[in-house]
């Protein structure tokens, strides 16, 4: 699929670092998860490199955070013009290793490109704040500085998105980066890196590290425990943000982590079904169903249970699944087998323990596919909080749909998780809007719609998924520390 680029030179296999494209002897295959064929080999670095990198980002911060807001806003928006320039060779690099469908991942290099756009415009109002003083020889000023060299950690699931929410505001701050992208979707971020380098971005200030899942804990160790590294931001697993999170603490590092979710998706009994049912398809099987943010419950009231269920099945079994260059796919594989794994442990205890498959609930063959991990879109009715789904996040394309009364048991079970992402209800009550909006333990709430991301709002989430805010004004918050300055002997 990669032959076709209308610009080849995007296909970048070396890492990223000063500036300089860095080879390896040791390097590991990226596969395409559609057919299991290896796309690109990709230098598989270690510890050494990420001193390297570290020490690269540490001295390019005093030039690079010299530089006015407006000229690093300058060479932000010609990195954003390149995305958008290069979206659809972009879209193919991401769809081959990735799988998402063309189509969502032209749709990815949009959003990730509209970060860079945001956080250039934004980088000209970090603005300060001058106190009231309470002493008449003394004035109190507050400033606004970069927080230095930044980490990023990303998942494969938005290869491009997760690394320009995390980048551009550190480097629109005036912080230098060193990223490391997950080990299955490198050649994403190495070919937006290719373009950060095209847009005049000086060396140092832009680096890729690209390591194998187990190269990956040890790049990890040593961002953590580096005292350069003033920042890391993190998106993937609970389990692994917390294990970042102990990492960090020797160095007492700030830290902004994304994390799990168990997103509800809540009908009420008033709500507009047909538009309950089309949030419902985008939120619950976008991406195959691996978003952070994807309903992992569907809470259904009981008047309105059975027509729910009835007219999502029936939209559900008309999806095409099948490889993501094919036109009319609407849901490629999953990640990789472990993915796939997972899902089938999760349907095998939620039948055992009594739910019925209304449509999917296998594998599915797909023509050309070789031993690839494509699993059929899947609606489960006779859900119990008993069945592991109830707890644990299924980032595959299941849609498990319970049952509830009133609407306080909505809230008591929406809310009965750790997790505390995304989620979502269906109402035409505003009354109820309120009453449940404000309810909800969740960092977002989608009221009437399955689809809540732009760059403008925060995002984040509350309880165990995780710490701070991407996107929006708050997203520069975490990359600038506030620095009060004490004039006396006025
Ligand atoms: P996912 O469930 O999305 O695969 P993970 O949390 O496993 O999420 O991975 C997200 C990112 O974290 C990837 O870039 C992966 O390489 C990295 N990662 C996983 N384990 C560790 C670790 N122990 N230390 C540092 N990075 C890790």
């Amino acid at each position: 699929p990669l032959a076709a680029l209308q610009d080849p030179t995007l296909l970048k296999t070396q890492a990223l670092i000063n500036g300089q494209w860095v080879d390896a002897a040791e390097r590991f295959d990226v596969t395409d998860p559609a057919t299991g064929q290896v796309l690109a080999q990709v230098p598989n670095l270690g510890a050494a490199h990420t001193e390297q990198a570290i020490a690269a980002a540490a001295q390019a911060w005093p030039t690079w955070k010299a530089l006015t807001a407006k000229a690093r806003a300058g060479i932000l928006m010609k990195w954003f013009h390149l995305l958008h320039q290069h979206a659809d060779d972009l879209a193919r690099i991401m769809t081959a290793e990735q799988g998402k469908p063309l189509a969502e991942a032209k749709g990815e290099v949009a959003y990730g490109a509209s970060f860079i756009e945001w956080f250039a415009e934004e980088s000209r109002r970090i603005y300060g704040e001058t106190v009231p003083s309470t002493d008449p020889s003394k004035r109190f000023l507050v400033i606004k500085q970069p927080i230095g060299v930044c980490a990023a950690i990303t998942p494969w699931n938005f290869p491009i998105a997760m690394i320009t929410r995390k980048v551009a505001p550190a480097l629109a701050a005036g912080c230098p980066v060193v990223i490391k992208p997950a080990e299955a979707t490198p050649l994403s971020a190495l070919a937006v890196a290719e373009l950060a380098q095209r847009a005049g971005m000086p060396a140092g200030v832009l680096n890729i590290l690209t390591a194998d899942g187990q190269r990956s804990i040890e790049v990890g160790q040593v961002l953590c425990g580096s005292d350069t590294v003033r920042h890391l931001s993190f998106t993937g697993s609970t389990e692994v943000g917390r294990i970042l999170m102990k990492q960090c603490a020797p160095t007492v590092k700030k830290l902004s982590l994304e994390l799990g979710g168990n997103a509800p998706f809540i009908v009420f009994d008033d709500a507009d079904l047909d538009a309950a049912v089309e949030g419902a398809l985008i939120s619950k099987y976008r991406n195959a169903g691996q978003t952070c943010v994807c309903a992992n419950r569907l809470l259904v009231q009981d008047g309105v249970y059975e027509a729910f269920v009835q007219k999502l099945a029936d939209k559900v079994s008309a999806m095409k699944v099948g490889n993501g260059f094919e036109a009319g796919v609407v849901q490629g594989p999953l990640i990789d087998a472990d993915a796939l794994a997972k899902v089938e442990e999760l349907m095998a205890d939620a039948l055992a323990k009594g739910a019925k498959v209304l449509c999917g609930g296998q594998r599915a063959t797909v023509v050309g596919s070789g031993p690839s991990a494509f699993y059929q879109p899947t609606v489960l009715a006779n859900v119990n909080t008993t069945m592991r789904m109830a707890r644990e996040e299924i980032f595959g394309p299941v849609a498990p749909v319970f049952r509830f009364h009133t609407e306080q048991d909505a809230i008591d079970m929406a809310n009965d998780t750790e997790f505390g992402l995304a989620s979502y209800f269906y109402s035409r009550d505003v009354g109820r809007i309120f009453r449940v909006g404000e309810a909800l333990e969740y960092g977002m709430v989608g009221i009437n719609t399955g689809l809540i991301s732009t760059c403008e709002v925060p995002f984040g989430g509350v309880k165990q998924s995780g710490l701070g805010r991407e996107g929006a004004r708050a997203g520069l918050e975490d990359y600038v520390e506030q620095k009060y300055l004490c004039l006396a002997g006025l």
